[in-house]
């Protein structure tokens, strides 16, 4: 009888360029695929948001399924389980006579601790438990640093990649799979199950997302083939309204349905076929960021956690919950912040220059917990990836390892030079709708004959705004100088 080989799924919902079960074939094992819902994912975070918010579980729920689909279409199943992966896993290893556990290893604490006692479960048993490094573009063994010297300021990091490594091939979905030996396979979870309520769907979303590689690689082949958006991805991808200004990859990423390499290899396929421009490189530049978050985590451990973040800067943090109520439900005045956190509550998304916006605005504009802003995110985004959250809120919030000094978004500028016509705002704030000019972003400073005339009452169809944005930044910078200059830096 063949060895059987269990493979555990987890952010790596897919069958291409899937290291663990390519191993786990040569080495001529029975692979026994498996997902776990683990109930921690649907608790809360410290601040008492669901951890995993219904966008999310809507997507994840689809690549789940999607997942289990091809494996049947290839002559396997998923194994699926509701528990714990530490104590599921040990009792399917027993059940079915299994001889090893392969799966991709993750980068943070809450991932690792459950790593770890499945080890030790499964080591106290006699079953070899192999990890592989399968999330990030550059292979964490082929840095051209030991991890510890990782360089803490990103473009050092880049050149230096760029230069001494290269990114390795994919590895090939396999062709065919042996049946599984009789087991109970499971059921997907119900939206009730999970805590959660269906999500409903906004016709205004840039993107109806929707989970798994399949409808992954569907995106990409639109993106890149079919639309031909990658020539100009560099010119359009700070825009704000649509599917096409930006790749949309970051969900099918952040669950592992598409492989950064893969979108690397199509990268490279473009250029040969179509045109090789500073949009082609600056696709895998992003990816280079998402790499990036990825290893500094893993060098700095729990310290992107800290409300003094990576830098170490003991910065008097806010919890004001009615100021951060009203920037989650994008009810600040302030048109720009708004739009963008009325997108991510009603959809799940946000751009990347909307995301930069409203994280300045809470930290230094309010002077909030960066903490808070991070795990709202985490419970709303569909693309929710610990690193790439964490790691970006970090350096947004001026606590990041790079991070140079207190630096703000001039909100009102960032609104004119990237929604020039007010027309991503409109979208999102139907009271503005018939706002004109340049004051559609500064509504405040509308006579009340414009109010008249535009159909709109300040301070009641929409509010005024909650701080002064110029006062507050200078008052915020005090605070952080401040922590600075005790830091002594
Ligand atoms: C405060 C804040 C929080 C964020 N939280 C997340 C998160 O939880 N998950 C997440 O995937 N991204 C996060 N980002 C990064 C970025 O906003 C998204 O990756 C991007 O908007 C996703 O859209 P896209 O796939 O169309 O990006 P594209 O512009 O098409 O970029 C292609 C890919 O490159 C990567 N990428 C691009 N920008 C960044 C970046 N700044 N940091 C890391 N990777 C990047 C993503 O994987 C993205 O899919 C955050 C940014 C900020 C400022």
């Amino acid at each position: 009888m063949a060895q059987r080989i269990l493979i555990w799924f987890r952010n790596d919902l897919r069958l291409h360029d899937h290291e663990p079960l390519t191993q786990a074939l040569r080495a001529g094992g029975q692979v026994i695929p498996v997902y776990c819902f683990d109930p921690r994912q649907f608790g809360t975070t410290s601040f008492g948001f669901p951890k995993t918010g219904a966008f999310r579980a809507k997507f994840l729920l689809e690549a789940v399924a999607d997942l289990r689909h091809s494996l049947r279409s290839l002559g396997s199943d998923l194994v699926i389980r509701k528990g714990h992966p530490e104590t599921l896993i040990p009792d399917l290893v027993k059940e079915l006579n299994i001889s090893a556990v392969y799966f991709h290893q993750e980068a943070t604490s809450e991932e690792i601790s459950v790593e770890r006692s499945l080890k030790q479960r499964l080591q106290d048993m006699g079953t070899r438990v192999q990890p592989f490094w399968g999330a990030s573009l550059y292979h964490i063994d082929d840095l051209p640093f030991e991890l510890s010297h990782l360089p803490e300021v990103f473009t050092q990091f880049r050149k230096s990649v760029e230069k001494q490594s290269s990114v390795n091939p994919t590895f090939p979905v396999p062709t065919k799979l042996l049946g599984l030996p009789p087991v109970d396979c499971g059921d997907l979870p119900a939206f009730d199950e999970l805590g959660l309520e269906t999500p409903k769907t906004d016709p205004r979303a840039v993107l109806q997302f929707e989970g798994g590689e399949s409808a992954g690689k569907v995106r990409l082949a639109e993106y890149f083939w079919k639309r031909d958006c990658l020539r100009r991805y560099k010119h359009t991808r700070n825009g704000l309204l649509g599917a096409d200004y930006s790749s949309k990859f970051s969900p099918w990423l952040a669950l592992g349905c598409l492989s950064p390499r893969y979108i690397f290899e199509e990268v490279k396929a473009y250029e040969d076929q179509r045109i090789s421009n500073q949009s082609t490189y600056w696709l895998v530049f992003e990816l280079l960021w998402r790499d990036y978050f990825r290893f500094v985590c893993v060098k700095h451990g729990d310290r992107v956690f800290y409300p003094s973040g990576l830098r170490q800067l003991d910065i008097r943090w806010k919890q004001d919950g009615d100021r951060f109520e009203q920037w989650q439900l994008g009810e600040t005045g302030i048109p720009f912040v708004d739009a963008n956190m009325r997108e991510l509550m009603l959809t799940g998304f946000m751009s990347n220059r909307g995301r930069q916006n409203v994280a300045s605005f809470l930290t230094k504009n309010l002077g909030i917990d960066w903490r808070m802003g991070a795990e709202w995110f985490e419970s709303k985004l569909i693309d929710y990836d610990v690193c790439s959250n964490y790691g970006n809120w970090n350096y947004t919030a001026g606590v990041g390892n790079d991070s140079r000094g207190f630096r703000y978004f001039n909100i009102p500028k960032q609104a004119n030079d990237y929604d020039p016509k007010g027309d991503y705002v409109k979208h999102w704030i139907p009271a503005l709708s018939e706002v004109s000019g340049k004051k559609i972003h500064e509504p405040w400073k509308l006579t009340s004959d414009e109010q008249q005339r535009d159909g709109v009452r300040i301070g009641v169809d929409y509010p005024n705004p909650i701080v002064d944005l110029w006062k507050s930044v200078k008052h915020n910078e005090a605070v952080y100088n401040a922590a600075l200059e005790k830091a002594g830096s």
